[in-house]
């Protein structure tokens, strides 16, 4: 058994595997260096201004995953930046998405709109322009908190109605068969001669999802408007039949094709993607061969990574495990979150409330490392990178005195902060005579650990003094070494001094320090084990952890 849960999470630390350079660093000098395009040779163009782009659709709920691409994306922008690369960051609302269909929450009447883009759907809440306003709105001002930098927002809908797609829809439209050629490379039922990438919005009814198109000349496109099945509902189609204008854009290119659009329009030289797009036949790589050889701009560098699970499974409304970031924030600092996005991009991350306090942990050990300049050159450059990026530009980690599973005992044993702090300083953890942003800090850590304690720890992370204890189940050996312990606690002075008691005790008899260790929680708190023995000693009070010992009879 384990000697205690703060021995354990640091044994859990993950061992990175240290790259040569921190990802960011190296995908932005990739960007900076290249000169051809991926699938043809033509060259790359020098641009006055690139962007790092990231975006989501605005219809899903809002938990912590759909930061993770912003955090990623907001990385590369950063490394580009500092290497005098001309680079913004800019985020992108898919609001010509169509709806597909009623989220939990929104009113049945709602049907009417499936098909419609979600930028021209009323806000179902009433507070809002409209439907996709409503959850931009949120969706920014929650990911303001886990950014260091400020994306430029852009919205699909406005963009089109403003024209800006306007060129290149009509290149693409005009070389619809070198479009549906690179498309076709990959499907085994091959589009048919009259695809077209180019859906126009319904003038009767205003949806975009139900138009079919019957004919495209020049800029002109005729349509009918027709039922369409989504995966599990039905867009109803109003049967009108009309005309309208490409270079007007009202309407939408097909996914397959606007993805390469959107690069060229912002002259894009890098996004994020889950790994999903990594494989070749993917729309990544196809909008890649699309952008290349029908826009004549370079494909994007991508950021592909991995999405993370929660207990081991996709996180989902369903299923009822859904974290938000909001409630991240009541127990945890953002830069946690960071840290968990940025280590590494292709390794599964699965997510569990428990980890908190870990990655609480890894994340003050990472500021320890670089201020301590620890390890070999290649991982002091490497902690200090990845320190940077998870770190906002203009608020650098605060250092705590205590570490958030000492926290997590004290909140739980005291109410309140003049308390906890006496107890720090009794413990000497602290002088008392830190300034106040040190002290602040740590009533900061207690008031997350607090809460921690009352939503998220499991029976075996919750600490009291247990009323009564089996003497029956210890060992007689060891019974003896706890009154023995117990009539020496008294007089220890400090923490530490206490865990080389037991140390020692152990050693001197020949025993498994884990046992020794587990039979003191077990007398203590009623569990196996608990938070470092020391601590919790004089957090409990030595007096009565003494008392309790010495009760141990053989
Ligand atoms: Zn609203
Ligand atoms: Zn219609």
């Amino acid at each position: 058994m384990k000697e205690g849960f703060v021995l354990s999470l640091e044994k859990n630390i993950e061992k990175e595997q240290k790259e040569v350079k921190f990802w960011a660093d190296a995908l932005a000098e990739k960007i900076i260096e290249r000169k051809q395009f991926h699938f043809t040779d033509e060259k790359t163009p020098k641009l006055k201004k690139w962007s790092v782009k990231s975006s989501s659709s605005l219809s899903g709920v809002l938990h912590i995953g759909r930061l993770s691409d912003l955090v990623r994306s907001e990385a590369v922008f950063r490394a580009l930046e500092e290497k005098k690369f001309p680079a913004e960051f800019i985020y992108i609302t898919e609001d010509m998405d169509p709806l597909r269909k009623i989220p939990k929450g929104v009113p049945a009447s709602f049907e009417q709109y499936l098909g419609m883009a979600v930028s021209d759907i009323p806000d179902p809440f009433g507070c809002h322009e409209s439907y996709d306003k409503h959850h931009l709105e949120e969706f920014l001002k929650v990911s303001e908190k886990f950014l260091s930098a400020k994306p430029k927002v852009f919205s699909m809908r406005e963009e089109y109605k403003k024209g800006s797609f306007s060129k290149e829809i009509l290149e693409i439209v005009n070389n619809s068969g070198k479009v549906k050629e690179v498309i076709n490379q990959f499907k085994e039922s091959k589009l048919e001669d009259s695809w077209n990438p180019w859906k126009p919005i319904c003038e009767n009814c205003g949806k975009l999802q139900t138009t079919e198109v019957l004919k495209i000349e020049g800029s002109k496109v005729e349509y009918e408007c027709k039922d369409y099945e989504f995966e599990t509902t039905i867009a109803k189609g109003c049967g009108f039949k009309g005309s309208s204008d490409i270079s007007k854009a009202n309407g939408k290119l097909a996914w397959k094709s606007e993805w390469a659009m959107q690069w060229k329009r912002w002259n894009v030289c890098s996004e994020g993607a889950g790994k999903e797009y990594e494989s070749k036949n993917s729309a990544f790589w196809i909008n890649a061969e699309i952008c290349e050889k029908v826009l004549h701009f370079p494909m994007p560098e991508p950021i592909f990574y991995e999405h993370l699970m929660i207990d081991g499974v996709k996180m989902s409304a369903s299923l009822g495990n859904i974290v938000y970031p909001k409630e991240w924030l009541e127990v945890s600092r953002p830069e946690a979150l960071r840290l968990l996005y940025l280590k590494r991009l292709m390794k599964t991350r699965s997510f569990s409330w428990q980890d908190i306090p870990l990655l609480e942990l890894e994340l003050d050990r990472l500021a320890e490392a670089v201020s301590e300049k620890k390890g070999d050159e290649k991982e002091r450059l490497n902690n200090e990178r990845l320190l940077h990026f998870v770190s906002f530009s203009k608020k650098p980690i605060t250092t705590v005195k205590i570490d958030y599973s000492l926290a997590l005992m004290l909140a739980q044993l005291f109410q309140n902060n003049e308390e906890a702090l006496e107890k720090l300083e009794e413990m000497k953890h602290i002088s008392g005579k830190e300034p106040k942003k040190e002290l602040e800090a740590i009533f900061e850590r207690l008031k997350l650990a607090r809460t921690f304690a009352e939503k998220h720890a499991l029976p075996g992370q919750k600490i009291s003094f247990a009323e009564n204890f089996d003497a029956k189940s210890i060992e007689p050996a060891i019974a003896a070494l706890l009154s023995k312990i117990g009539e020496k606690i008294s007089k220890a002075e400090s923490a530490e001094e206490v865990q080389t008691l037991v140390f020692n005790t152990a050693k001197e008899n020949n025993l498994q320090p884990p046992k020794l260790f587990s039979a003191l929680y077990s007398t203590i708190i009623a569990k196996p084990q608990g938070p470092k023995f020391g601590s919790l000693v004089f957090a409990l009070g030595k007096e009565r952890v003494a008392e309790r010992l010495k009760q141990v009879k053989v």
